[in-house]
């Protein structure tokens, strides 16, 4: 691995090798220039700095912890450890983008935010740092989430934002993906784009990964101070790729940490029954962004499934992409059934309840610690699962 990695990936053009870049109509790429240009000179200022980190200690409440899994261990093997990011404010590491979006968003001027939204999560999470800043915000999403997610359309409402609901197409995240686009393009002076995850055109998946990148730089802090060495293995579940960038960019120069990347292998391997894209889709060109893609012969994104809403998108980020082919990270999948396995071995043994897209990353996390007993284990619990727990009751019950 390249030292000096930060300055070389992206590229100028926003490029992690053949990934990424910018795909985009001409008006939309001017706009995205002026958001680079921006985010270069004004997020690297001290003032910028000092800010956010203000903010990340006293309203997220971090460093969130690293805990070690006593039972956990106990019974799988391995020692396990866990980075709490369900201990960040609003219940995940969403919050760590979206405030810096925000803080970006204030020092420019703009009065509103902008997103679309497929679970809520993103939406949640971005009308939280709105509050925060006292900015407006305006969330697309398609009529068919609405009626599927209604406790966090409720909990967007409550904090301030406008939820636009999206009623043409398939009405799910793509068409909500159009729809915030179209409304940004309306008025750039005023308004700025937030994305969800490490994906879309650049900057998008640079700004992302570097304002998750507070997840790794503590818990590589915490986990030395705790065991005096570095994890042997790091794990993370990986929708678009923002919490498992977060955590991995710490390690990636750390040849001897593998680092294991998790995408949900859903109810089977026919084409709709899972998002597991480092496994199954070929490069192509998503959202703006080149990246693995689930697509089908003409170039259109395949239909996906998990049980985790959070984690099924088509494409991943271009840095994962990347790191794909350079062998750095493994990517490996978790079946619904293993993930609904790992969630109640978590709730019942540590007191942890995790969120579905989190299980994932732990259901890898004991099969790594079954098979390899001396080894250290750092999983990065991206979020809480009190979201999940009235699906996982109604779906499975409890478990025998
Ligand atoms: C959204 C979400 C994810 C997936 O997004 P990434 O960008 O892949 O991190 C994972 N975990 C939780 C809790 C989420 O809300």
């Amino acid at each position: 691995m390249a030292t000096n990695y930060f300055k070389n990936y992206p590229n100028q053009e926003g490029f992690f090798e053949q990934y990424g870049g910018s795909f985009i109509p001409p008006n939309l790429q001017k706009e995205m220039e002026k958001i680079t240009d921006a985010y270069f000179s004004i997020s690297k200022s001290h003032n910028f700095i000092s800010e956010l980190r203000s903010i990340r200690k006293h309203y997220q409440g971090r460093p969130t912890p690293v805990y070690f899994c006593n039972r956990l261990s106990t019974k799988y093997g391995g020692r396990i450890y866990l980075k709490r990011e369900d201990l960040n404010h609003t219940g995940a590491h969403k919050l760590n983008h979206c405030m810096g979006e925000a803080l970006l968003a204030k020092y420019l001027g703009k009065k509103k935010l902008i997103a679309e939204t497929g679970a809520g999560q993103h939406g949640v999470a971005l009308a939280t740092a709105a509050a925060y800043f006292g900015l407006e915000c305006e969330i697309h999403m398609g009529e068919v989430d609405i009626i599927k997610e209604h406790p966090n359309v409720v909990k967007m409402q409550i904090l301030g934002a406008k939820v636009v609901p999206v009623s043409h197409g398939l009405k799910t995240l793509k068409e909500a993906v159009d729809s915030a686009f179209g409304a940004y393009l309306q008025d750039p002076e005023n308004s700025i784009y937030c994305i969800g995850s490490v994906v879309g055109p650049h900057p998008f998946p640079m700004m992302v990964r570097d304002f998750q990148r507070v997840v790794g730089i503590e818990a590589k802090e915490q986990f030395s101070e705790m065991t005096g060495e570095l994890p042997d293995n790091v794990v993370a579940c990986v929708g678009g790729g923002s919490n498992a960038m977060g955590i991995f960019s710490a390690f990636l120069e750390d040849e001897e940490c593998k680092l294991f990347g998790v995408e949900p292998a859903g109810r089977s391997f026919e084409v709709g029954e899972h998002a597991a894209t480092m496994s199954y889709g070929k490069p192509g060109i998503i959202h703006g962004f080149k990246c693995y893609l689930l697509q089908d012969e003409k170039g259109e994104p395949s239909p996906v499934y998990s049980v985790a809403s959070g984690l099924d998108y088509p494409g991943v980020g271009p840095e994962h992409s990347m790191l794909k082919d350079m062998k750095r990270v493994s990517y490996v999948t978790a079946t619904d059934d293993e993930t609904i396995d790992a969630f109640y071995e978590l709730s019942r043994l540590e007191g942890v309840i995790p969120a579905l897209e989190s299980a994932h990353a732990v259901a890898y996390a004991l099969k790594l610690a079954t098979e390899n007993p001396r080894q250290s284990i750092l999983v990065n619990l991206s979020g809480r699962g009190d979201k999940d727990i009235d699906f996982v009751i109604e779906k499975y019950g409890l478990p025998k």
